[in-house]
């Protein structure tokens, strides 16, 4: 289902990804999925002020995941991007995902997909041609 279309602005993929926020009940899992530089991390930033989070969120490329407070929880931000195996971090991953009062956001979940709850939300970002993006609920 198409969620929203000719995002133009990194301003409206955080407002999605805030809004977002306003909406999940935890625990919750988000699969976002994308090309590099289709948005997922934008939207993660704003899930992460929707949800709370005073901290800045950064792309977590290079540590796998990072975790950020807000009142009354966490929340956990991985990126798989080029991981061929995902190893030790799937333990950590499994945590978190049963942990009450997380919301987990995952980029690049191929790897890891067997560990992804059932039914967890899966939002595909697609760039068009004019460089729009285009939101869609799998
Ligand atoms: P990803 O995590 O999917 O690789 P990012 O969220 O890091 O992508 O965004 C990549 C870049 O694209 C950022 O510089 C951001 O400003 C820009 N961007 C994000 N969404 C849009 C949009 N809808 N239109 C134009 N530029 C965007
Ligand atoms: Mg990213």
């Amino acid at each position: 289902m198409i969620l929203m279309e000719n995002i133009a602005s990194e301003e409206e993929m955080f407002k999605f990804g805030f809004e977002l926020a306003k909406r999940i009940v935890c625990p919750a899992t988000i699969e976002l999925i994308g090309d590099v530089g289709a948005g997922k991390t934008t939207i993660t930033k704003g899930i992460a002020q929707g949800l709370g989070v005073e901290d800045e969120v950064t792309s977590p490329s290079f540590t796998l995941s990072k975790k950020y407070s807000f009142p009354g929880g966490n929340l956990v931000h991985y990126d798989f991007y080029r991981l061929s195996d995902p190893g030790i971090m799937c333990e950590d991953l499994a945590e978190n995902i049963a942990e009450p009062n997380t919301v987990t956001v995952v980029e690049w979940a191929d790897t890891v997909a067997d560990l992804l709850p059932e039914g967890h939300k899966k939002y595909l970002i697609k760039i068009n041609d004019d460089g729009t993006r285009t939101i869609e609920e799998l």
